[in-house]
């Protein structure tokens, strides 16, 4: 982290000279600097909401690259460096009030970051445009070449800033797989439209009543609307404890697997899954760890499953997955047993009791749809549910197979 602000600061000083500052510049910064600061203000709840949600080995990813890059492509390299330190104090010091003492050596290695990947992309520009700083010069191929420059200069300065957020993250808190560390890319795609709205932003600046910019400011909180409620969907559909889907979206899935299986002659398997004495480890270890334990026992269950099944968080200890296209009521049955063996080989460390928590055991029931008096998701699980009473019964640890 010192290493990326050493070379923020070293880059900034040395492209501060680039290029003189006029009064006009300083006036076109403070515009710039007023419609930033509205914009943040007027999504700092938004704001505040999604980094709140995400979760610690996804980069975070906003639209304040709007500004810091209609900053570089509009005005002289050291107002840009500006303009990024002035929004990241910004958003500092607007969305996290209450933990702004206990992280800002994150902020400032996040503002280090967009500086050196700024840096960069005001030497791109300074050597490859026509004008620097202005807008694409006119006429068709002058102007196309300033664009593909620009373009060029963005999206250095969108690798530089990534990589090096990716490579803190991976350092700091290791993710289990490349996919987990990539898992947030879509949000990437935020990146990319504030980094277009910021070039139209640098046209406009320059060649409009700066008054048009009040429209940008609109366009961009009406966007995290959007945002928030791609983020209400996914939280309604996904349980935080476990990561696996919530009950409700559980349902909806298996309740189109059924429909599908209905019309398609096809089969649906369902398992529904309750721990052996899971009271034991909570009253033992506390619910926290027996939180982890569920988070564990969630990723067993989905390595042990296809893509298409479907596992769900049934209730606290309670999980259903459902299985479209298993042939038969045996090879279910071989399927949950699978699960049920592998159960106990989910170890979860606890390092401050210098112990692990291991052998734990799951009771499990099943059904197979279409079947004789099973007509929807509710039969199906009535039928499952019955099955696990009886698995429990029997002694625990253990399939019991759905009688009709
Ligand atoms: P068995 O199923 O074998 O009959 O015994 P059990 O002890 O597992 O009993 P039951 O299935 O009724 O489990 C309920 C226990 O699960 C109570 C509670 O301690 C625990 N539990 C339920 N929800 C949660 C949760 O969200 N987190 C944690 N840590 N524990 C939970
Ligand atoms: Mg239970
Ligand atoms: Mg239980």
């Amino acid at each position: 982290m010192l290493l990326v602000n050493f070379l923020a600061v070293l880059a900034s000083v040395s492209t501060a000279w680039l290029v003189p500052v006029h009064e006009q510049d300083l006036i076109r910064f403070g515009v710039l600097a007023v419609c930033a600061a509205a914009a943040i203000e007027a999504t700092r709840h938004i704001e505040r909401q999604r980094e709140y949600n995400r979760a610690p080995t996804v980069a975070y990813v906003d639209t304040k690259a709007v500004w810091s890059i209609a900053a570089v492509v509009a005005l002289p390299a050291v107002l840009a460096t500006a303009m990024v330190l002035f929004t990241y104090a910004m958003a500092w010091w607007r969305v996290w009030p209450r933990e702004r003492p206990v992280l800002p050596h994150r902020w400032i290695f996040s503002a280090a970051t967009v500086l050196c990947g700024t840096q960069a992309a005001v030497a791109v520009l300074a050597l490859g445009m026509h004008h620097y700083p202005g807008v694409p010069a006119t006429g068709f191929l002058p102007g196309f070449t300033d664009l593909l420059v620009i373009v060029f200069a963005c999206a250095l300065r969108w690798a530089i800033n990534t990589a090096l957020v990716m490579v803190a993250i991976a350092l700091s808190s290791p993710p289990r797989s490349l996919s987990e560390l990539f898992s947030g890319f879509g949000d990437q795609l935020l990146e990319a439209g504030a980094i277009g709205l910021g070039l139209v932003t640098a046209v406009l600046l320059l060649l409009a009543n700066p008054l048009v910019l009040t429209g940008v400011v609109v366009a961009l909180v009406a966007l995290h609307r959007g945002l928030l409620l791609a983020q209400f969907q996914r939280d309604a559909r996904t349980d935080v404890t476990t990561g696996l889907a919530t009950k409700r979206w559980w349902r909806t899935l298996a309740e189109q697997y059924l429909e599908r299986a209905r019309t398609g002659n096809g089969t649906v398997g369902v398992l529904l899954l309750d721990l052996d004495h899971f009271k034991a480890i909570n009253d033992t270890y506390g619910h926290p760890t027996g939180d982890v334990v569920l988070r564990e026992i969630a990723i067993a269950l989905r390595s042990e499953v296809r893509e298409q099944d479907v596992c769900g968080r049934w209730g606290g200890e309670e999980f259903a997955i459902v299985l479209p296209n298993v042939a038969t009521m045996e090879h279910l049955g071989q399927l949950a047993d699978r699960i049920r063996r592998r159960i106990p080989q989910v170890v979860v460390p606890l390092p401050e009791r210098d112990t692990v928590i291991s052998d734990l055991t799951v009771s499990i029931g099943c059904a197979l749809y279409p079947a004789e008096h099973l007509t929807g998701v509710d039969d199906v699980l009535v039928a499952t549910d019955t099955a696990l009473y009886r698995a429990k019964q029997a002694g625990r640890n253990r399939v019991e197979l759905a009688t009709h």
